[in-house]
């Protein structure tokens, strides 16, 4: 069977949600707004913390206890308009659950995410499979870290997903990065690499890269691994957020961080 024609979206006239302000999101935002991204949602319910301005490079010490995606927003239409892109800019202080995945994904051509935990990533890659919008995820623990470039075609010959490379949402002693830590710099290289990624699905590329950084090392690996029958997208097992656990048994990390 041929490969479907991949969309190209001129950047001018593409919508990308920024799931997250934190520290993949910042340098993503960053690189989409530079490279003339037409608008640029951002989705945050939290206040700028003096002990993240490290890595959540969009924000000032001037910002301390401001709502994260209004600054983010603001920041990123400067930092459109210092390289020539006039980006519009949304600040939604709100998190990605369920009951909001359907308003936050409206008009959106591709989301960029960047949940420091496990159950928001499995909502979002939920809610952009069922939403048909493509979606980069990210995700990085202490020196290490990956970024999934998923696509949007659900059924037998479904394109790559979270669900297809973590099987299920992660419980119990899997490390987050809200509470293992992560070092600053990886999370920045994820972020550029999560911006790379999305400008290439935009551009047309085929989805299913996923990208793994070991910052010892500074080893990056870019495997494409095929999509697995079994995954739920594949079944069309998926049809309302609503009816999925997305917090697992002993998995207490509240849902959205
Ligand atoms: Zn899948």
């Amino acid at each position: 069977m041929s490969p479907s024609p991949r969309r190209v979206t001129p950047l001018a006239d593409a919508t990308v949600l920024l799931v997250g302000a934190g520290g993949l999101g910042c340098p993503a935002g960053r690189v989409l707004a530079r490279s003339g991204v037409g608008r640029l949602v951002v989705s945050d319910d939290d206040q700028v913390e003096g002990t993240n301005l490290h890595r959540q490079v969009l924000f000032r010490e001037t910002d301390l206890g401001q709502p994260k995606a209004e600054v983010a927003a603001a920041r990123l239409r400067e930092l459109g308009a210092e390289a020539g892109h006039a980006v519009s800019t949304e600040a939604r202080l709100q998190r990605f659950l369920p009951e909001t995945a359907a308003a936050l994904l409206d008009g959106v051509d591709l989301v960029v995410e960047g949940s420091d935990n496990f159950p928001s990533k499995f909502v979002v890659a939920d809610a952009c499979m069922l939403a048909g919008v493509p979606v980069v995820q990210a995700g990085a623990v202490r020196w290490g870290g990956w970024a999934l470039a998923a696509g949007a075609r659900r059924g037998p010959s479904h394109d790559l997903c979270l669900r297809c490379v973590f099987e299920e949402v992660p419980t119990g002693d899997a490390l987050t990065c809200e509470l293992a830590g992560v070092v600053g710099p990886v999370v920045g290289v994820l972020g550029a690499l999560q911006a790379k990624l999305a400008l290439g699905l935009l551009n047309g590329e085929a989805p299913g890269t996923l990208m793994h950084y070991e910052g010892r090392r500074d080893r990056l690996r870019e495997t494409h691994p095929v999509p697995r029958a079994e995954c739920p997208h594949a079944r069309e097992a998926i049809d309302d957020l609503a009816a999925v656990r997305y917090v697992g048994e002993t998995n207490e990390a509240p849902l959205g961080r």
